[in-house]
């Protein structure tokens, strides 16, 4: 199963979009855009919502029938773990390894040895295509790099050999994910994850590094979109040449994790893959369910009221809803509205303030993370929320729909 060069992951949070993602996907295909879909789901999204891995199979199943779709598609079993791998393994055909939290935990001394052995010739000066300066590698850098990465790739190691022996190998996509660390890793730093993760036999095709600046839910990129552009050339340089010295498969390619709406570093993105003929895999979540709600808002009556009664009780639990994802938001509070003034707004109000367009004086970037992070509210809401969805079905497609293909599949993956 070899992934295709573009691909992106749509998250469904509540899993009633598939239809609506999928026409996005084949909009850009009929445009000449050859980017495949790819559903994913965490394990801590399907804990909140209580939905099950088998759920995503069939929403993709279902939309892929109704739309009698003949392209690849793929389920992503997202950030998973040995301790939680199993209930996805049937379901999913793609699985992100996340060893983040292994980063850092000293390996095995005698892993460490055979380590530093084997890749101690690569101490002095190394060049490699499409990396401006030289690197200088030094051996402790090497031991280094061993000691902070080796035990999170044997880790990773143990995650795939699991997944492999029930699906068989080469039957399964395989990411390794380690932007939930605390720093960016170095180009010197991936060279020697990447050989890692060739000893230990895994059949990586994605890597999510993690990348300088902070990748917030739902909105712009925050950091040096210079050093950002220099970091994701040096990346893709950095892989291509793992992937001839160590013998990586062919079509092994970064994953862009939080990818959705960093509006501001797609053309580096899209210019640097132009420019080293590289595939990327851009994993988007949280924006569809932000997209049912501005289609809620905007149809009115009870769709607006639900819109409404999300932010009014999400602000009464602000702590509870944004400290799982203290990391990946900056919301200042001053900014946000109270729940009675928002309680005011009609619904072309509630979506100006909600949709990503930062050139709408309306636009407000702290109500927009606010509620990205909400959506336990909505899940807790249950039948009310579902049933909502599916009466203003016709109203929310639409922006499912030209969110993907106008603010994130044209401008990453197009001409
Ligand atoms: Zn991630």
């Amino acid at each position: 199963m070899i992934l295709e060069k573009y691909s992106i992951g749509i998250g469904d949070r509540f899993g009633r979009q598939g239809g609506a993602q999928l026409d996005a996907i084949m909009r850009a295909q009929a445009e000449g855009i050859a980017v495949v879909p790819v559903w994913n789901k965490s394990h801590r999204e399907h804990t909140i919502i209580g939905t099950r891995p088998g759920d995503v199979r069939a929403e993709a199943d279902a939309a892929v029938a109704a739309r009698r779709y003949a392209g690849r598609y793929y389920v992503d079993a997202d950030h998973i773990n040995l301790s939680n791998v199993d209930a996805f393994i049937e379901a999913s055909d793609f699985f992100t390894l996340d060893v983040a939290e292994t980063i850092g935990r000293g390996p095995a001394e005698e892993d460490l040895r055979a380590f530093v052995h084997a890749y101690g010739d690569y101490a002095g000066r190394l060049a490699i295509d499409g990396v401006d300066q030289v690197l200088e590698i030094s051996k402790e850098a090497i031991e280094r790099i061993g000691r902070t990465f080796l035990a999170a790739v044997k880790e990773a190691g143990r995650i795939y050999r699991h997944i492999e022996e029930v699906k068989g190998r080469g039957n399964f996509v395989t990411e390794v994910s380690m932007d939930e660390s605390y720093a960016p890793q170095t180009p010197v730093e991936m060279l020697f994850i990447l050989a890692a993760i060739a000893a230990e036999g895994i059949l990586a095709q994605t890597i999510a590094p993690k990348f300088t600046g902070r990748f917030n839910k739902g909105v712009d990129y925050v950091g040096d979109a210079g050093q950002f552009e220099r970091e994701f050339r040096e990346d893709v340089a950095v892989i291509a040449f793992a992937v001839e010295e160590f013998g990586l498969p062919q079509n092994l390619k970064l994953s862009v994790h939080s990818g959705s709406d960093k509006f501001s570093i797609y053309g580096s993105i899209r210019e640097t893959l132009a420019e080293f003929g590289a595939g990327v895999h851009l994993k988007t979540a949280g924006t569809t369910w932000l997209e049912e709600l501005i289609g809620l808002s905007l149809a009115g009556d009870e769709g607006l009221g639900i819109a409404k009664d999300v932010y009014r009780q999400a602000l009464g639990r602000y702590d509870e809803l944004c400290g799982p994802y203290a990391t990946v938001i900056d919301i200042d509070r001053g900014r946000l509205p109270d729940a009675d003034a928002a309680g005011g707004w009609d619904g072309p109000a509630f979506a100006a303030a909600l949709r990503h367009d930062q050139s709408c004086a309306q636009y407000n970037p702290s109500f927009r993370q606010m509620l990205h992070v909400s959506y336990k509210v909505a899940a807790e809401m249950g039948g009310r929320f579902y049933e909502a969805l599916e009466r203003y079905e016709t109203q929310i497609a639409p922006h499912v729909m030209e969110n993907l293909l106008e603010r994130h599949i044209r401008p990453v993956f197009g001409g």
